[in-house]
């Protein structure tokens, strides 16, 4: 087997992590979501990085135990660092996440203009348009600012009249 093969440590161990889905959106990946930050090889040590999406979400412990699970099954180990800061956004999704979880139902989350949002919100009294992820209105409304779980926002399209769930920006 040559070099090229195998591949370096820390290339073997972002093909064996890279594809571990979100324990609650499993059409995701936590690369895709942007949780899987950093694999470094500090001679030989791997050292992996992961940021944990919002507080509310209890998901974490469950990523870690995945990612030790996974680099086990490929005869990897390497030590692994939850890093606060900086904090986790959901403007780290990837473009191919936000397509993923539109295909799941999931409106993805707004990118955070941070300086268009408070003029937008004082402007017309209300945030941007969320899109049906089902038929692609811009007819939705918020029923509740809480879906199954904090990250999520429930909405009504009135256009197709199907509910959905927003990725809110964080
Ligand atoms: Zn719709």
């Amino acid at each position: 087997m040559t070099a090229a093969d195998s591949g370096s440590l820390a290339q073997r161990a972002w093909k064996a992590l890279e594809a571990i889905p979100d324990p609650e959106i499993p059409v995701v990946s936590i690369r895709e979501l942007g949780i899987l930050r950093e694999i470094n090889d500090h001679d030989g040590q791997l050292e992996v990085v992961i940021t944990p999406t919002y507080s509310g979400c209890p998901a974490m412990g469950q990523i870690e135990d995945d990612v030790r699970a996974a680099l086990e099954a490929n005869g990897l180990s390497a030590a692994v660092v939850t890093r606060l800061a900086p904090a986790w956004s959901t403007d780290w999704i990837s473009e191919a996440g936000h397509a993923k979880l539109r295909d799941f139902g999931i409106a993805p989350p707004h990118k955070l203009p941070a300086n268009v949002v408070q003029f937008a919100r004082g402007a017309t009294g209300n945030f941007e348009a969320v899109q049906c992820p089902h038929c692609g209105s811009d007819n939705t409304t918020e029923t509740s600012h809480f879906s199954s779980t904090a990250c999520k926002a429930l909405y009504k399209c009135l256009a197709c009249l199907e509910p959905f769930d927003y990725f809110k920006p964080y």
